[in-house]
């Protein structure tokens, strides 16, 4: 059993809703556990200028998947969603990205992990941190640090 950490993100088509389903959506892939997924967050959008805000949220699963299994279970859910890969950082209706998995470090043309941007996101940091908050990364660091460097800036968790 592996537990892995998932970003979830949508600032098309009702984000809320996206990110709402993708939650269930997570909980029925095969060999996998959805332990606890924090609130769902809203925040400015990185990339292109003109997007809508996005919704964001993190969720922690168990599974005895290996981590490219996981990566395609994820991939099949966002085409789901109907994602259109056109611009780079462009807006989209979901993105799930895998940010830990266990402590491998992973380093290959499909997947990287940790995520390559996880230690400066606050859209990633902040609701992974409510539901690990002790959580230390693969190499050692603390996400408690990784916290005290990334301001919260314009995020904030929605009411439900
Ligand atoms: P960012 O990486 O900045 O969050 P993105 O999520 O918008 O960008 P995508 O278009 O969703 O990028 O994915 C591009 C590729 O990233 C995917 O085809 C996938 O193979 C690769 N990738 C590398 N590492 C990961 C990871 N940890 N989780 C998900 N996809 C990854
Ligand atoms: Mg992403
Ligand atoms: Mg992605």
């Amino acid at each position: 059993m592996i537990r892995a950490y998932i970003a979830l993100g949508s600032n098309l088509e009702d984000p809320r809703q996206q990110v709402t389903d993708a939650l269930q959506e997570l909980r029925a892939i095969p060999n996998t556990e959805m332990l606890a997924h924090s609130r769902l967050y809203r925040s400015d959008p990185v990339g292109p200028p003109g997007q809508p805000d996005y919704i964001n949220a993190v969720a922690c699963l168990e599974t005895t998947l290996e981590a490219e299994q996981l990566l395609d279970a994820l991939q099949a859910i966002e085409q789901a969603h109907d994602r259109v890969r056109k611009q780079h950082w462009g807006p989209r209706t979901l993105d799930l990205d895998i940010l830990l998995f266990g402590d491998q470090l992973i380093s290959t043309e499909r997947l990287t992990v940790p995520h390559a941007f996880m230690s400066e996101r606050s859209f990633v940091l902040y609701p992974l941190a409510e539901i690990a908050p002790e959580l230390q990364l693969p190499e050692g660091t603390d996400l408690k640090q990784l916290l005290s460097q990334c301001p919260m800036g314009t995020l904030e968790p929605i009411a439900l």
